[in-house]
């Protein structure tokens, strides 16, 4: 009744898209979408859905201060606006920071605070634990040094704390770095996740700093202004780069200029050459493909003839759930799968229903084999 109608409205009801500019939430987004919102193609409207998402996050972090306020910590200056520096044509870049954390003996941070799905969460936690950079923090450090470089005009605050919130479980990570404007350099000092500390059996309480290398990344500012100046250059020169994603990428999914972008893909794909040899730099890639494949051809029908043997012997013994020495659960359950039998619709109710989407194939075939 009222499920999809919150969507639709959330649909209708978002703010009108804002023009370009260099904003630090854009930093790391398809150059070509940065592009054409530069050059002033409308982007289609975020579905529901997305609306709901990012009002969500908003609140999360409103919940998330307040209960940090009842604590000895305190934030302030929340939405403080900060001069980061400008482009190479002379475009100012400000932004907005989420708030400035003061602990317990008085010392300053920044505070940015983000809230991401469990599958997310998940794969950050594990990349700390392992010492490497996650995609979604190193977006995060780019906005965040630059936002410390802002601040660096009105304190002498140089440290950032990360706290990131798992929406679907609630548990906290945070991260705290130190940027070094000399070096244009990010140190991460420490991280450590709530979720970790309750599921320790271990004892490493937590701390999620597991790489032996101390983490760092270099080159952050100048990173972020490089961006917006390639962008900026780019729209000048009204140049569209090559798209960095295939169609099916999530990146894609999302983006706001998608139609505009692929339109007329298929023409672009049949202007191209054929009947050309193999590029010399592509032959061992093509090799390693088609061994690739052909072992998960030969895994798949394995997968298969095991899967056959396990469902009928435990048929046969009567078993729905039973549990191996080392914990492995295996349990027989049936699934319900609604199908449409096409044969009893309106061809035109078929028709009107159709959708058509577009994918990129790659086709591989090896030479017939020559008969002697
Ligand atoms: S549709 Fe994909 S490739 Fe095109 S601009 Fe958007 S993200 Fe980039």
């Amino acid at each position: 009744m009222i499920a999809d109608l919150i969507h639709k409205v959330a649909r209708e009801m978002q703010p009108p898209m804002q023009d370009y500019r260099p904003r630090p939430s854009a930093w790391g987004r398809c150059v070509r979408a940065s592009v054409y919102h530069a050059l002033g193609y409308p982007g289609k409207l975020f579905p529901g859905r997305m609306v709901v998402l990012l009002e969500d996050s908003g609140f999360a972090e409103d919940m998330t201060i307040d209960w940090i306020q009842r604590t000895a910590f305190k934030i302030h200056s929340q939405q403080l606006e900060v001069q980061i520096g400008a482009t190479r044509g002379g475009v100012k870049i400000h932004g907005s920071i989420d708030g400035i954390l003061q602990d317990l003996l008085g010392v300053e941070y920044l505070f940015e605070h983000k809230a991401i799905n469990h599958f997310s969460f998940e794969r950050l936690e594990a990349s700390l634990q392992d010492g490497i950079w996650d995609e979604n923090l190193v977006k995060w450090v780019h906005q965040g040094c630059c936002y410390l470089v802002g601040l660096a005009k009105l304190s002498t605050i140089c440290r950032v704390v990360f706290l990131i919130k798992n929406k679907n479980t609630s548990a906290y990570l945070e991260a705290i770095g130190t940027y070094s404007p000399a070096l244009d350099r990010f140190t991460l000092d420490s991280a450590m996740s709530t979720r970790v500390i309750e599921d320790s059996e271990t004892g490493i309480r937590g701390d999620l700093r597991g790489g032996l290398e101390p983490m760092v990344l270099d080159g952050v500012v100048s990173g972020f202004i490089g961006y917006f100046n390639r962008v900026e250059e780019l729209a000048g020169a009204k140049i569209l780069p090559p798209r960095p994603y295939e169609l099916s990428d999530w990146h894609c999914g999302y983006c706001q200029w998608q139609g505009v972008c692929w339109e007329g893909f298929e023409a672009e794909i049949n202007k191209m050459l054929v009947g050309v040899e193999l590029p010399e730099n592509l032959r061992d890639q093509v090799k390693a493909y088609i061994v690739f494949r052909d072992e998960a051809k030969r895994a798949e029908d394995q997968k298969d003839v095991t899967r056959s043997i396990i469902v009928n012997e435990l048929q046969a013994q009567g078993i729905k759930k039973c549990k191996a020495p080392d914990g492995t659960n295996v349990t027989l359950r049936i699934e319900e799968r609604t199908t449409i039998n096409k044969e009893l619709v309106p061809p035109a109710i078929l028709k009107a229903a159709e959708k058509m989407s577009q994918s990129l194939k790659l086709d591989v075939r090896k030479p017939k084999e020559k008969k002697a």
